[in-house]
């Protein structure tokens, strides 16, 4: 039996932020008192990064999400961490932003005291020692990358992620004040994600109860979101639970999120747009919701992209092929144990060919 992590403390609601002052109080002390903010380099020149109220130890680095996050870059952070401060006295890494940075400000505290480069560390619990007290202050919402159990990177080996109790987060702080910040298309993709996330997860064979409760509570604010009317503090709840729907699950992921690799491996699409224009193409799986998903487009008045794989050349649908069959787990969660006889290479690249 799985031992199952929550994250263990956090603050939620408008104006969060500012609690955070008293929350470092309380954990500085004379032998330790760095602590390094990874900040999304959408906030440079913000007034946000003023609420981070920085004393004169800390380290502030802004943190590029134009790319998702490949292992060299969170080597080199780690690196230049350790060149701005002594690994010794760093009492807390703190990630602020979307996804991406929520993704990389995990990885790299566990960096900070794993040996070794981040891709030794792709894979499920192969982390060795805790990382540094991680807080994570999202501004974006959907991914759950904030409250689950994976920092998610590309490596020349694979994309995919560091996935241990060691990679979740310590400290939240939910602030839906942030939302306000993001801008709309950003902002619609990435939602899509925490309802697709949660589709996945209510589809899947090997779901459990934990997981299939939590994914039911998102999924059920995502829709009042969605359907109703867009509140922020019940976006940002519902990507929080969606992201401990996936670290309770046996296996996260299904059809969907395999399919929308390759899109962004190979054609460089975002992670939310990707998985949204795979979703599109997966009626004949989730028929009911698709149905749903074209009610929603149509509220928010979202053009899709067509044709996004129109160019690609032979080679590269091989490829895109190949980086959904790399996901075993989730196809296996999907179609069962003989799902390489159902999920073909040729049936990916029909569907690949569609988006
Ligand atoms: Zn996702």
């Amino acid at each position: 039996m799985r031992d199952y992590k929550n994250i263990k403390n956090y603050v939620f609601g408008r104006g969060a932020v500012n609690d955070l002052q008293s929350i470092l109080d309380g954990i500085r002390s004379k032998d330790q008192p760095t602590v390094i903010f990874l900040v999304d380099d959408f906030f440079k020149n913000k007034e946000a990064v003023k609420k981070l109220r920085i004393e004169k130890d800390d380290v502030l680095i802004f943190v590029s999400s134009k790319h998702e996050p490949k292992s060299e870059y969170i080597d080199s952070l780690t690196a230049e961490i350790k060149q701005k401060a002594e690994p010794e006295k760093i009492i807390a890494v703190i990630g602020m932003g979307g996804g991406t940075v929520m993704d990389i400000a995990k990885c790299v505290s566990i960096m900070l005291t794993n040996q070794g480069k981040a891709e030794d560390y792709q894979g499920w619990d192969l982390v060795k020692h805790p990382g540094i007290y991680k807080i994570g202050i999202p501004t974006v919402s959907g991914t759950g990358a904030e409250s689950s159990r994976t920092g998610i990177f590309t490596s020349p080996k694979a994309k995919l992620g560091m996935n241990s109790n060691y990679s979740m987060f310590d400290q939240l702080i939910m602030d839906p004040d942030f939302l306000e910040t993001v801008p709309k298309d950003q902002f619609f993709y990435t939602a899509m994600d925490c309802y697709i996330h949660n589709i996945e997860l209510l589809h899947g064979l090997k779901t459990n109860l934990t997981a299939k409760s939590f994914a039911e509570q998102s999924l059920k604010l995502m829709r009042e979101v969605f359907l109703n009317e867009m509140d922020f503090e019940k976006l940002m709840l519902a990507s929080y639970l969606g992201g401990l729907g996936m670290a309770t699950a046996n296996a996260a992921g299904h059809i969907c999120h395999p399919v929308s690799y390759g899109l962004g491996t190979v054609l460089g699409l975002r992670h939310g747009m990707a998985v949204t224009l795979a979703f599109n193409q997966l009626g004949e799986y989730y028929p009911e919701e698709t149905k749903e998903f074209n009610l929603i487009l149509k509220k928010y008045a979202i053009e899709l992209p067509k044709k996004v794989t129109r160019n690609a050349p032979e080679r590269q649908f091989d490829e895109m092929a190949e980086a959904t069959l790399k996901n075993e787990k989730p196809l296996e969660n999907a179609f069962g144990e003989d799902w390489k006889s159902v999920f073909t290479k040729e049936k990916v690249k029909e569907i690949l060919k569609k988006i």
